[in-house]
């Protein structure tokens, strides 16, 4: 099979190339192993929370020239990762996802904890604070669904109360919901979306919250409405009249799944062919040194030929990285990584301390080329969060270079 560009890795950053790059007119495949980083997604892109120093981030345009020169950012410049979150919005808004928020001046998320932690985009759902100490109200009804366990109501109301926002914690009983109490590992964000998503069993949870409204100004619901799209989410905030603030819950997340699901439509609306649960396995060089091939899992001898490849396979989590004992490797392709040796200073043995790791990764040029033995392929790319430089999870800058690396890498083999 032959396509101008093959995608390896369907989450954030692949879909987004894929996306650019056949609304270009080019013939893309991306190929999918597994469920992608959106599927645990807080509701919010972050494009940078935190230096690498841990000095707090409110203005992250303006922090970029402090980061390390091997940062994704760094390597693409000030300017072009500007020009990219101005256009970023937009390109969501039309895959059908809703975003708010500025590259300017970050604002704020409530964590599934009750927390607060700074953000970029924020998905239609969610509300974005505009301060760390905001309140969110005066009085809050806490609603949660009866059984369900990865909605830590108590969490929210000590972390509300602390910003002086008197809280009242109940919960909705849904005849629909029964079958999935029956068995408690059935109670997950995804399953109770499908139930509450049916014409019917809304309506009924409003109704059941409307009525538990005494004098609160605000209510507080898991994020657990609207799978596929926004419906049932405006439909909620229409029927319950008030004030009405969506929290993230623990994994699956709901609004992160649409997300995924909604750059997979849009991919494939555009005519790319996305294959799912499907992992390319090995690559074939030709006598250049470029790519010219990769062999896939389920298509066996039948390999998928293309002039440019984008490796967007994640890092450790989604298995674009592999560590063993002593090395670690990115299994396709082996391109160059940057990683200290010696395991003992790759992770702290405290959970909670930043881990080193989430910061090793493939190295690429300014290009996003990826490179070999030292040598780059001029036709095979990096993106996302499998890049070196960056501590995505300490430093809140995730999705941000995932879709800026992932535009970025499109327009290069665009321009090519
Ligand atoms: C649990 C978690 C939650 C996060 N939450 C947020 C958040 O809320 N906000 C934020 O800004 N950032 C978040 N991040 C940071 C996140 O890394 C980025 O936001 C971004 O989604 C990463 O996208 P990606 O496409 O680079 O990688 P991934 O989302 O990891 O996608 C890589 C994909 O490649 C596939 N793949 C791997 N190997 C192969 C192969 N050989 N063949 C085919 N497919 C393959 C994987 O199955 C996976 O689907 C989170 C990270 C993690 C780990």
């Amino acid at each position: 099979m032959k396509f101008d560009t093959v995608i390896i890795g369907g989450g954030l950053a692949g879909l987004v190339c894929g996306i650019r790059l056949q609304k270009a007119g080019k013939k893309c495949a991306i190929v999918s192993a597994g469920q992608s980083a959106m599927h645990f997604s807080s509701g919010t892109f972050d494009l940078l929370g935190r230096l690498p120093d841990g000095t707090g981030v409110n203005a992250p345009l303006e922090a970029l020239k402090n980061l390390p020169e091997n940062h994704p950012y760094s390597l693409l410049g000030e300017d072009t990762v500007r020009k990219y979150t101005e256009e970023i919005p937009a390109f969501l808004e039309e895959c059908g996802i809703r975003v708010s928020g500025d590259a300017s001046a970050n604002t704020w998320r409530i964590t599934p904890t009750g927390e607060r932690k700074s953000s970029w985009l924020t998905l239609g759902d969610f509300t974005a604070l505009k301060s760390k100490d905001e309140k969110i109200g005066s009085k809050a009804l806490i609603v949660n669904i009866l059984g369900y366990l990865d909605f830590n109501t108590k969490f929210l109301a000590d972390s509300f109360e602390k910003q002086g926002t008197e809280c009242r914690i109940v919960a909705i009983k849904l005849d629909e919901m029964e079958r999935l109490r029956k068995n408690p590992s059935e109670m997950r964000a995804t399953n109770i979306a499908r139930v509450m998503d049916r014409d019917g069993v809304w309506e009924k949870a409003a109704e059941q919250v409307k009525s538990m409204i005494k004098d609160e100004d605000v209510v507080v619901l898991p994020a657990v409405f609207g799978l596929k799209d926004y419906t049932v989410v405006d439909r909620m905030r229409e029927a319950i009249g008030i004030r009405t603030v969506f929290v993230a819950t623990m994994p699956p997340s709901v609004p992160g799944i649409r997300s995924q699901m909604s750059l997979t439509a849009e991919f494939e609306r555009a005519g790319g062919r996305f294959l799912k649960g499907d992992a390319v396995v090995d690559a074939e060089f030709d006598e250049n040194g470029h790519v010219k091939s990769v062999g896939t899992q389920n298509f066996g001898n039948i390999r998928l030929y293309a002039d440019n490849f984008v490796l967007a396979s994640g890092s450790f989590f989604s298995k674009g990285l592999i560590a063993t004992p002593d090395k670690i490797f990115e299994p396709v392709f082996g391109v160059d990584l940057s990683y200290p040796e010696g395991r003992d200073q790759w992770f702290d043995r405290n959970f909670w301390n930043r881990q080193n790791y989430i910061s090793y990764g493939a190295k690429v040029s300014k290009f996003l080329h990826a490179s070999i033995e030292g040598k780059p392929i001029a036709n095979l790319y990096a993106i996302g969060s499998l890049l070196a430089g960056s501590n995505t999870l300490y430093e809140g800058c995730g999705g941000g270079i995932a879709l800026i690396t992932a535009l970025a890498a499109a327009d290069s083999i665009l321009e090519k």
